[in-house]
């Protein structure tokens, strides 16, 4: 998870849609995150001063699907035009057609790899004494953090003065830079999405992924799922055709579009005729988990496939007949085919007692896991971890390969307790329980999960009616 102030920004942010404008000062401490109803009326009566703070709250309010796009290109739309998008396309042309009455508009500008302030405001046919000008003081230094992706815009007089540069940093976040008598003060504005909840059901047909598209999931909820349900599912070998899946899911959006994935908040996983239900759950110390019904963890010691498994081949027959040794070997672990180059993780923390090539076994990770448990990792094609290291659940420890005695590409996984192998793919019935959220939790658990519980019972409802026709 890759997630910045902003996604963070998003992730928790209640149903509170709109435009926040913090004025600061000059002097003033910088504000990340103003509180939306707070800084309202600051804004008001911030506002007076330039024409540019119209412009912008004109492109980050309303709920029309283009204004994202508007934020970050050039616009003339002004504070009043706030209809729906194709209204709104007329009225801008005819309002714009007269040339001689043309307000001044931004001209925005593209951070590229290795652009400075100086290169960008020479393409705008701005010169160094106005980046000088407007980063001067701690104020303006801000605007010298820039970053390729991000959009800077420009806006001038008449005279061809530079007024306003505004620095947009995602759809979410900018920071306009006024020009007052040779002075810049700067304004940020922030914009929140708003949270939707989904639920959806579906049935395995061919692929866990195909089920997902169909129902309209996006491939990053499909690995959330994977990873909440990781500790119980084999998602490379378990699923099923006859499978039914139920997710209540948030969706973040702005301006009435899906700008990005939430959070899963419950899943239910009906695998082969046994029932997996996971809900996510903050408790009192504000920790976010995933859990069963019954209060147990859903993060387990070890990770059902060690691998990424959108890249296990199905077709694979792990009781084939030894492909070199020509017998059917008794086969001591789990085999999964995937291409060379996937990812393979630790199943578990531990630490790594060998790393090594041997003939048979090709390069190979051994890890140990606290006092009992080992797994152990074959024929891989690169190793990416050494002897004596300390590794975390889930860190890719190497690749997958066809070193030593193997003729395909594929991952043979071995699990030891106390020294013995066991079946990796029942070995779990034995190991010792997940954690289960303390007593001081569970009354409260058990009345946050009443509204994904009886979300995921309606969709299994509607589900069993449109099986039955
Ligand atoms: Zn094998």
């Amino acid at each position: 998870m890759i997630r910045g102030v902003i996604s963070f920004n998003y992730l928790i942010q209640l149903s509170v849609s709109g435009t926040t404008v913090a004025r600061q000062r000059r002097g003033a401490t910088r504000l990340e995150h103003s509180k939306p109803t707070a800084d309202r009326s600051a804004i008001i009566w911030g506002l007076g001063s330039v024409v540019a703070i119209a412009l912008v709250i004109s492109l980050f309010s309303g709920d029309d699907a283009e204004r994202a796009e508007l934020a970050t290109k050039s616009s003339t739309v002004t504070a009043d035009s706030r209809s729906d998008p194709i209204v709104n396309d007329e009225l801008l042309e005819s309002a714009v057609s007269p040339p001689e009455t043309t307000e001044p508009s931004w001209q925005d500008i593209k951070v590229r790899n290795g652009d400075n302030l100086s290169l960008i405001f020479a393409r705008a046919g701005f010169s160094d004494r106005d980046v000088y000008e407007v980063t001067r003081d701690s104020e303006g230094r801000a605007l010298r953090k820039i970053y390729p992706g991000q959009t800077i815009g420009f806006l001038a007089n008449t005279e061809g003065e530079l007024m306003s540069v505004r620095h947009i940093e995602s759809p979410l976040k900018q920071t306009i830079y006024t020009n007052e008598a040779g002075q810049y003060s700067s304004q940020l504005v922030t914009r929140d999405t708003e949270l939707r909840t989904k639920t959806v059901g579906m049935t395995i047909e061919s692929s866990l992924f195909l089920a997902g598209d169909d129902a309209g999931l996006s491939a990053g909820i499909i690995m959330e799922l994977a990873a909440i349900l990781g500790g119980v599912i084999d998602f490379a070998l378990d699923p099923r055709v006859g499978d039914d899946i139920q997710i209540v899911y948030q969706e973040n959006f702005l301006d009435g579009q899906k700008f990005t994935d939430g959070p899963i908040l419950a899943a239910s996983f009906n695998n082969n005729g046994r029932l997996v239900e996971a809900f996510r759950y903050t408790d009192s110390q504000g920790d976010v988990g995933y859990f069963a019904a019954d209060g147990v963890s859903m993060r387990k010691a070890f990770l059902r496939a060690p691998l990424d498994f959108t890249r296990v081949s199905s077709s694979f027959n792990p009781n084939r007949l030894h492909p070199i040794y020509k017998t059917k070997r008794p086969h001591r672990g789990t085999d999964y085919a995937a291409p060379r180059g996937t990812p393979v993780y630790a199943a578990g923390d531990g630490r790594v007692v060998e790393a090594g090539y041997s003939r048979p076994n090709g390069n190979y990770v051994f890890i140990q896991h606290g006092e009992g448990f080992k797994t152990h990792y074959l024929h891989l094609n690169r190793k990416r971890v050494k002897r004596g290291e300390r590794v975390k659940q889930g860190q890719v420890i190497g690749t997958v390969g066809s070193t030593g005695a193997a003729t395909g590409p594929h991952l043979h996984y071995e699990f030891l307790v106390n020294g013995v192998h066991r079946n990796p793919r029942t070995v779990h019935k034995i190991l010792p329980k997940a954690k289960s959220l303390p007593d001081s939790e569970l009354n409260r658990f058990r009345a946050y999960i009443i509204d994904p519980v009886q979300r995921l019972a309606s969709v299994k409802a509607t589900s069993g009616l449109a099986g039955a026709k």
